[in-house]
């Protein structure tokens, strides 16, 4: 039986471009995302109490989970759950500011929005290796974090509101090894609306 599926995108492959190209877009969810979701599903096999959990339940309980699968599912289930979030926070007529209740609570955190944008991006660029660039509520607070890999905020009891990934695999087809490229374009398609509602849903969950 299949648990975890790959959720289709919210747009084409290729509504992002230019900042993100429909090659990238398309290898980066049927290859990438895809095996996250295969290598989770196969690690799930013989666990049939975790196959009926959901994704955020079981990255928040990873040190439950059975010693011979608990790497393989923080991997590849926060693989799966990470890039299901990124596709979301990105959308073709997005970019530009926040606005409203997001807009006051970034500027209430970071004085304004271009230094909250600087601020992020300066972050993004120092990851060594493979990770993620988040955006999260923590204890009520917004701040900034880093994730190595594909762990996940979740399992440090952090809720996502905005993330980046900045593996090779994100951009390197289109901006080699230019990440500060990569990062400039991608504010261009970034889904303010996802983030503000992520926000207020998290407030209401409190
Ligand atoms: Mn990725």
């Amino acid at each position: 039986m299949i648990m975890f599926k790959l959720p289709d995108l919210p747009y084409e492959y290729d509504s992002l471009a230019p900042y993100i190209s429909a090659d990238i877009q398309h290898l980066h969810h049927t290859r990438h995302h895809a095996t996250y979701v295969k290598n989770l599903n196969d690690a799930l096999t013989s666990y049939p109490e975790l196959q009926n959990k959901s994704i955020e339940e079981i990255l928040t309980s990873l040190s439950t989970l059975p010693e011979e699968i608990k790497t393989v599912v923080r991997n590849n289930g926060g693989g799966h759950y990470n890039h299901s979030q990124f596709w979301q926070m990105m959308h073709p007529k997005g970019g530009g500011d926040p606005t409203g209740s997001l807009k006051n609570a970034l500027e209430d955190q970071f004085g304004d929005i271009k230094t909250f944008k600087e601020d992020f991006s300066k972050s993004a660029l120092k990851i060594f290796g493979s990770g993620w660039q988040w955006l999260v509520l923590e204890n009520g607070k917004l701040t900034l974090t880093t994730t190595p890999n594909q762990d996940s905020p979740l399992t440090e009891g952090k809720i996502p509101l905005l993330g980046l990934d900045v593996w090779e695999h994100a951009y390197y087809l289109q901006y080699y090894n230019k990440r500060p490229d990569y990062i400039d374009a991608w504010w261009n398609i970034v889904h303010w609306e996802d983030v503000a509602k992520r926000l207020s849903d998290s407030h209401i969950t409190k």
